[in-house]
């Protein structure tokens, strides 16, 4: 079968020809239906190396941790699991056993120092490819909702609502307002997320003004950028200042921006790799006030976002392109010039979706 293979630190992944794994105990092969091409695959190929990166993500591997697939074929002892059934696959493989793990925080795996990988398409072969075989317990049912637009919910989505649901307290009360800084695809989801599970006043901002249009239409309130952005912000919540602020920059301007407006008592989130510093003192800190990182989500969560999109009530937009095209989708990721999440689908007959090249695909509402 066909796989886009992630060889060596600093060298650009190649589509080439493996074997078709075979499901273990345990296990499922899964016929891919949609791989998103995340920026954290960039990362991986092109800026890490043996000196910062987890030792954990070593190549060589086949690329691909945002997936959903069908069911192919069960591996020995798996009940329960019916050929053709979609699924969205749960990507953090921790040790199964910690106290982390137990409740399905494998990114939190305690024994993660002794562990040959993050995950799949994290160290161990993803799902970049025509087939895959997941663990069982990773499956998180899809049902009838479409496995393509879902794809980048395993990734982006759920980071999306990791971050979200840790800061819901901070905005159980009347009155209470969340900002989310930067409206790219996690950030568009964070505003949906933050509309169907709060009741908080969400504002939002990006330099792009065709995102701030979409965060418009699903019920953001805009704050455009300039010099005192701080202030109006201030002035929207009241001067209370907002109660959950979501950073999905993070630089060093953006998590200022962020100290600026935040409450008392109020939490940033900063989920944003851009690396900024920021100085966190008493002084110039509101009171109770906190900052923390985030990292993905846990398996629980998966489920409970897969239930709002069966639901309908998440609404992603994803480019999709064919496994001959996956390293023009990356190279449109480098430059900056894709539109939506570009998402692979290594069988477009089966998915029912046409996949022109990926250069020329207009960004599909589905
Ligand atoms: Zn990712
Ligand atoms: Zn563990």
């Amino acid at each position: 079968m066909k796989a886009v293979r992630f060889d060596a630190w600093k060298t650009r992944p190649t589509l080439v020809d493996v074997e078709r794994p075979v499901p273990g105990p345990g296990e499922v092969l899964l016929k891919v239906a949609g791989s998103g091409a995340c920026h954290s695959d960039v990362a991986l190929y092109a800026i890490f190396e043996e000196a910062i990166a987890m030792p954990q993500l070593r190549p060589a591997y086949v690329l691909g941790h945002e997936v959903t697939g069908w069911v192919e074929e069960a591996g020995p002892g798996v009940v329960g699991m019916e050929r053709g059934d979609a699924y969205m696959v749960y990507a953090a493989r921790g040790c199964g056993h910690c106290s982390s793990c137990s409740r399905g925080e494998d990114t939190l795996c305690v024994n993660v120092a002794s562990m040959t990988h993050l995950g799949s398409g994290l160290g161990l072969d993803g799902g970049m490819a025509e087939y895959m075989t997941v663990p069982v317990r990773n499956l998180v049912p899809l049902e009838g909702a479409d496995p393509i637009a879902a794809a980048p919910l395993v990734d982006a989505g759920l980071t999306a609502y990791h971050a979200v649901k840790l800061a819901l307290p901070k905005l159980a009360a009347g009155g209470r307002t969340a900002l989310v800084i930067g409206l790219g695809g996690v950030g568009q989801l964070a505003v949906q997320l933050l509309r169907q599970m709060s009741a908080a006043t969400v504002l939002a901002t990006d330099l792009k003004p065709e995102a701030c249009d979409l965060a418009a239409r699903r019920g953001a309130v805009i704050v455009d950028g300039g010099e005192d952005q701080a202030a109006r912000i201030r002035e929207l919540t009241g001067g209370r200042g907002v109660d959950a602020v979501f950073d999905l920059v993070g630089t060093a301007e953006t998590m200022q921006l962020a100290q600026a407006v935040v409450a008392v008592r109020g939490r940033i989130t900063v989920v944003g790799l851009a690396g900024g510093r920021t100085d966190w003192g008493f002084y110039t800190t509101p009171f109770e006030a906190e900052i923390m990182g985030t990292y993905m989500g846990t398996l629980e969560e998966l489920h409970e976002l897969s239930a709002l999109y069966r639901a309908g009530r998440l609404e992603v937009y994803v480019t999709p392109c064919s496994l001959d095209q996956a390293m023009d989708a990356y190279g449109r990721l480098e430059a900056g010039t894709m539109l939506g999440r570009a998402v692979v689908v290594p069988h477009p007959d089966a998915a029912g979706v046409a996949v022109e090249g990926a250069s020329q695909a207009e960004p599909a509402t589905v």
